[in-house]
């Protein structure tokens, strides 16, 4: 509670009183924290990479060239690290545009039944890489209202999860149906799940369940705050089911398109 107070003097100097105004900034104090907490954790995400690099070229430097098997290892090393700050550095600017007043999205009519097909598409690389089958039970016709380029983005980071967090060679099952003017999509996969106590905060920007097997599979803690952001965009909802050991469901739902 911030209080303030002044005097208040009628035109001939006279004592009239005390105005107090008193104002509920505990909003304003959770707001800050919520910035100081995210500058604190965009500078540790980018130092982390960057001590990274620093150490292995300055270990070149010194003399490591010269022997050229480390020398690639200690190079790869510093690929793969920039790779990671690219990655933040594009993830940072995505979520800063989509959280910005005044950014739209282009919705219009979208078949749901393609932008399954172009996310599941989108993963085949990574699927191959790790034996991974994606199984799609394509619902009859669905038009939903949806920016198609930004349902695709959604879908491409909740596949990309599924297949970070299993082990190989385990099935993804994509399902779409139709509920109350909305249509839901479910990402299922059998991978390492997620405890009940951690859901409620796997929304939030940075929130990771398994911070050294997240940087390990390349993952930068954005994903699932821009995927809610874009789902909330378009007037939708996400909900998460899960158990560890068994695998995790991630259910979009969109709103139908107006017939
Ligand atoms: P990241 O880039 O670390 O994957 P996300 O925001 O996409 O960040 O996800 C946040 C965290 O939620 C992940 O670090 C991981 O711990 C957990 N998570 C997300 N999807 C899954 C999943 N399908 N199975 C198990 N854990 C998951």
């Amino acid at each position: 509670m911030a209080v303030y107070s002044a005097p208040v003097i009628d035109k001939h100097g006279g004592w009239l009183g005390i105005v107090v105004v008193m104002h509920d900034i505990s909003e304003l104090i959770r707001l800050e924290k919520i910035r100081k907490d995210f500058v604190a954790n965009v500078s540790h995400e980018l130092r982390t990479p960057v001590t990274s690099i620093k150490g292995f070229s300055e270990t070149l430097m010194d003399g490591a060239i010269q022997d050229e098997s480390a020398a690639m290892q200690f190079l790869e090393i510093i690929h793969g690290e920039s790779g990671r700050l690219e990655m933040l550095i594009e993830d940072l600017l995505d979520l800063s545009k989509i959280e910005k007043e005044g950014y739209v999205l282009r919705l219009q009519p979208v078949n749901v039944n393609e932008v399954i097909e172009r996310s599941v598409r989108s993963i085949s690389g990574r699927l191959k890489n790790r034996e991974m089958t994606v199984e799609v039970d394509y619902p009859h016709e669905l038009l939903i209202k949806a920016d198609p380029e930004r349902l695709v983005q959604v879908l491409v980071n909740l596949l990309t999860n599924a297949v970070s967090y299993s082990k190989p060679g385990t099935l993804i099952k994509v399902t779409a149906a139709e509920t109350a003017g909305m249509a839901s999509i479910s990402v299922t996969d059998q991978g390492i799940g997620i405890p009940a106590e951690e859901l409620p905060r796997l929304f939030e920007r940075f929130y990771r369940v398994d911070k050294a097997r997240s940087r390990d599979s390349g993952g930068t803690g954005l994903g699932l705050s821009i995927v809610k952001h874009l789902v909330d965009l378009h007037g939708g909802t996400i909900t998460v089911e899960s158990e560890p050991g068994k695998g995790s469901t991630f259910t979009v739902s969109i709103p139908l398109a107006d017939k």
